[in-house]
């Protein structure tokens, strides 16, 4: 009841909605003279609140340190705001590096950079800072340069594209809150660009995966506090903070979580016959080993939590893969569980429902699924537990 009155309230304003959406494609004070008195004002901007209306100049010089916002140009001879690149509002303009937003005095280079934003995909050009620096370099790294201002590189040498530190938080907690995939959000940052002509928006999707996946990883130790070298010992200490964790913990450090000497005793002293109230368990799935054999992976796809956590040595592995012999019947490529196709005379029933391979999948499927609602059915039917005298007769089955 009450989302119904929320909405009739909302709807009974719609016209004045309406008009004042409408009214943010004009302006009263557009073609009068800017604050600066040389210029007319023609520049809205599309991301800051209540902008002011500037000459071009003005407007540049408001947005030196926020040129992901879209400038609206007003465009005389079709009377409209056409959106535009920060770069594009006049021409030869340079987004400086190193001296907040100002170029710098011995830039020389200026490059043609693609800048991702959370919205959109801006073709923009960037002049980097040679300030030679305190350690004696010519300059720093243009990397590093991109990284200071807040822009991931793309790439390390000579990068032609980068993405704001803000972008690649929001495609972050997309992924894990909304599960959305990193072709689809390439795609709404295209059409954020341009919503009618995406074909002319640069592609970055190839870039942008390695990219986020080297963030995240990155993001993973900042987060966990490893760059401040846990594993060390803090200075004036003799030991590191948790000497009893395993060395590249990068796990979710939860204080409820309980980790054998660090929020609970190493060595319990217990009778036997209670040891089973101190215990831990680990899972550790492996079963993907046929589906890897022989896969084709992406080159890029290495290792980056080599040793760290619940990974091994990627030497250790690699050294145990080569002595592995693989047995002639996981050798090709082979489904999940592999079971010959029975023939009428040994099966007749089984051969009724499995007619290949691929069949013995839902068949697992629905036997387990069965299983499981059968058992937890047995609870709301009211069928009393099996008294633990009879438990190991379950084994039978
Ligand atoms: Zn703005
Ligand atoms: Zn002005
Ligand atoms: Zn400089």
């Amino acid at each position: 009841m009450k989302n119904v009155g929320h909405m009739d309230e909302l709807k009974a304003q719609e016209t004045i909605f309406l008009q004042t959406l409408l009214s943010r494609h004009h302006d009263p004070l557009l073609l009068t003279w800017c604050t600066c008195g040389k210029n007319n004002r023609k520049m809205g901007c599309s991301n800051c609140l209540d902008s002011e209306m500037l000459c071009r100049q003005c407007w540049l010089d408001k947005h030196c340190m926020m040129p992901p916002h879209w400038a609206l140009i007003w465009n005389a001879t079709d009377k409209f705001f056409e959106k535009s690149n920060f770069c594009h509002v006049r021409k030869n303009t340079v987004i400086g590096l190193g001296h907040h937003g100002q170029l710098c005095r011995d830039a020389e280079l200026r490059r043609t950079f693609t800048s991702v934003h959370s919205n959109g995909v801006h073709a923009i050009t960037l002049a980097f800072c040679r300030c030679p620096t305190a350690d004696g370099q010519c300059s720093t790294p243009e990397f590093q340069q991109l990284l200071h201002a807040g822009i991931f590189p793309g790439s390390i040498k000579e990068p032609k594209t980068g993405y704001t530190l803000g972008v690649l938080e929001y495609y972050c907690q997309l992924r894990s809150q909304g599960k959305g995939s990193a072709y689809n959000f390439v795609h709404v940052l295209r059409r954020m660009a341009d919503p009618f002509f995406m074909g002319s928006v640069l592609d970055i999707y190839i870039n942008f995966i390695v990219v986020t996946r080297f963030h995240q990883h990155l993001d993973i130790i900042l987060k966990r506090s490893y760059a401040h070298m846990p594993d060390d010992a803090l200075p004036g200490e003799v030991e590191c903070p948790y000497p009893n964790r395993l060395i590249g913990y990068l796990g979710l450090q939860c204080a409820a979580c309980p980790e054998r000497g660090v929020n609970m005793p190493l060595i319990f002293n217990v009778p036997n016959y209670l040891r089973h109230l101190v215990s831990q368990h680990f899972t550790l799935d492996g079963s993907f080993k046929t589906n890897l054999f022989f896969k084709r992976d992406d080159s890029s796809d290495t290792a980056l939590t080599d040793g760290k956590m619940y990974f091994p040595l990627q030497k250790e592995f690699d050294a145990i893969a080569k002595s592995y012999a693989i047995p002639d019947e996981d050798k090709g490529i082979a489904p999940t569980l592999l079971y010959l196709v029975s023939s009428q005379e040994d099966h007749a029933f089984l051969s009724k429902i499995i007619h290949s391979v691929g069949d013995y999948y839902p068949l697992w499927q629905l036997v387990y699924q069965t299983t499981v609602f059968l058992s937890r059915s047995s609870i709301s039917i009211g069928i009393p537990p099996i008294s633990a005298r009879l438990l190991p007769l379950l084994a039978i089955l």
